[in-house]
């Protein structure tokens, strides 16, 4: 997965990639209700109507960084509610490397906000101490979302992702707490879009005249395109974060803007009826 933005490139990196079993997440995104929306065919569902979706880390490289957005599970992690997102031996940072993205070689971590499975890599078990997994980079963490889950890690899970992915990034001196509407770089800048989680931010990427939006986690699925109201069981405010999917997906629609979600392949919003649908870019 590659796509190019002007100057900007981008490369996803695949830690995991699941058929069906969505119910935890999505539990209105039933078979029958997907088989409703053709156009996610087969992209994103499949005939019988189970959702496929990913978790991954989408490298940005503008000329002058190299960027991760969101760091997936990682290895090792205990704690987690998700059983096999306990212990996990993948090769995630073999692929990286293998892609041209040894970990010396990366200078940023951007995490567009704190969950799970978009903290993981960044650290790593070494001599049974976290540590960043990312050398050389700096750690940019939403200074709201960081504050709140700081404040309100209130279930053993949440302090474990907390504990083992966040907070040895800030005792090794490597964070960076930034606004939410921050500009990163001259192609770079962020977009806050709460309701998935209080500081959630998006990526927007503008080079040369072209774009790309990474949506992080405002909708889990291209599904709730055409469902702004399918709140996913993991936001922190149902509401906003359908008012947040109206928002931006209004701001995108039928533009020639690239849009690649934080569980979900690149693609392009379409007004659609009431509401959106995503077309698949091929
Ligand atoms: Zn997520």
């Amino acid at each position: 997965m590659q796509w190019t933005i002007g100057r900007v490139k981008i490369t996803g990196i695949t830690e995991s990639e699941t058929v069906g079993s969505t119910r935890f997440i999505l539990p209105q995104a039933g078979n029958e209700e997907i088989r409703k929306l053709p156009w996610l065919i087969p992209h994103f569902a499949t005939e019988e109507g189970r959702l496929k979706m990913s978790i991954h880390s989408l490298v940005v490289e503008t000329p002058d960084h190299r960027i991760v957005v969101d760091t997936g599970l990682g290895n090792d992690k205990e704690g987690r509610g998700v059983p096999t997102w306990n212990n996990r031996k993948g090769p995630y940072l073999e692929t990286m490397a293998a892609a041209g993205f040894p970990v010396e070689s990366i200078d940023t971590v951007l995490c567009t906000h704190l969950h799970v499975d978009h903290v993981g890599w960044n650290t790593r078990l070494v001599d049974g101490r976290w540590v960043p997994t990312f050398p050389n980079a700096r750690y940019l963490f939403g200074r709201t979302e960081y504050e709140h889950w700081r404040d309100h890690s209130d279930t053993a899970d949440k302090v474990a992702v907390f504990t083992d992915s966040v907070q040895p990034i800030v005792d090794a001196g490597r964070a960076e707490l930034i606004a939410s509407d921050a500009s990163l770089t001259d192609e770079i800048s962020l977009i806050p879009t709460p309701g998935h989680s209080p500081g959630h931010m998006s990526v927007l990427i503008s080079s040369e005249g072209e774009e790309a939006l990474l949506t992080g986690d405002v909708a889990h699925h291209p599904c709730q395109m055409a469902h702004l109201g399918w709140s996913s069981t993991a936001d922190s405010d149902p509401a906003q974060s359908a008012e947040t999917r109206m928002a931006l997906f209004s701001r995108f629609a039928d533009t020639p803007t690239l849009v690649i979600g934080g569980h979900f392949s690149a693609g392009h919003i379409k007004r659609d009826g009431d509401g959106f649908k995503f077309v698949a870019l091929g």
